[in-house]
């Protein structure tokens, strides 16, 4: 299965796209996570980086395909893997799918998860994040046992900085003007499917699992072969 999760900041892909992860067995590939590994080396890139993803902008573009070509060609990802964060503009899209068509893939499917501008301060500013494995948490809606500490690894939960609500609200506005037009540039490539994104997360995995119909179970079964064109 490879999959793009699509969707405004705090929409819920990185915990859609963790779960289904685990579901099938291949690695979520998020963007905002490669990104944060170069700003945490503070290296002059890591730098340049940061000064974008705190003002709520996108970081420019090579950077960011550099870093998801790295990752694609990992292992792991053979058999599939599902992207969150990434493309955000049409040029990314249409980056990677030439990336993909060189070594004879496409991408199987694109899932936007729509939650409303209002819903997503809401959530976003009651969100936080595991320092060591990323699993997120809301200090309201899934609070981990004890608080500040992550249930599945015992790591440190912190607030992104980019979490604050000017931010947020910076963000949301380059989410309208940069990734949502990317919806009907995959609607007319036929690959798009629309979710309600509002309701347990569980709910929402439902409603993903719905969405892609058959493929799912198709794709699975088809994992272990690797390197098999699709
Ligand atoms: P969210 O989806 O909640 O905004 P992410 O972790 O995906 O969070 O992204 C955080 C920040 O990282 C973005 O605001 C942006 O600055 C940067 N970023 C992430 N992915 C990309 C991308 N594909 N292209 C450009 N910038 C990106």
């Amino acid at each position: 299965m490879r999959l793009v999760l699509l969707g405004p900041p705090g929409a819920g892909k990185g915990t859609q796209a963790q779960a289904l992860g685990e579901l099938w067995g291949i690695p979520q590939v998020a963007s905002g996570d490669l990104l944060r590994a170069v700003v945490r080396e503070n290296s002059k890139l890591g730098r340049e980086a940061a000064s974008y993803m705190e003002r709520g902008q996108l970081v420019p573009d090579e950077l960011v395909l550099k870093l998801i070509a790295e990752r694609l060609r990992k292992k792991d990802a053979r058999g599939g893997f599902i992207l969150d964060g990434f493309p955000r503009n049409v040029m990314q899209a249409e980056r990677l799918a030439a990336g993909l068509e060189r070594v004879g893939l496409k991408l199987d499917k694109v899932v936007a998860v729509i939650v409303p501008d209002e819903e997503i301060v809401k959530r976003i500013s009651g969100r936080r994040t595991c320092e060591d494995c990323a699993t997120m948490y809301h200090v309201v809606f899934e609070p981990p046992a004890k608080a500040d500490v992550c249930d599945k690894c015992g790591g440190q939960l912190y607030q992104r900085e980019d979490d604050a609500e000017q931010t947020v609200r910076e963000r949301i506005k380059v989410y309208h003007a940069a990734t949502q037009p990317l919806l009907e540039h995959y609607a007319r490539l036929g690959l798009l499917a629309q979710v309600d994104g509002v309701g347990r997360p569980d709910e929402v995995e439902k409603r993903i699992l719905a969405a892609l119909d058959g493929l799912a179970a198709l794709r699975q079964a088809g994992a272990g072969v690797g390197h098999a064109r699709s």
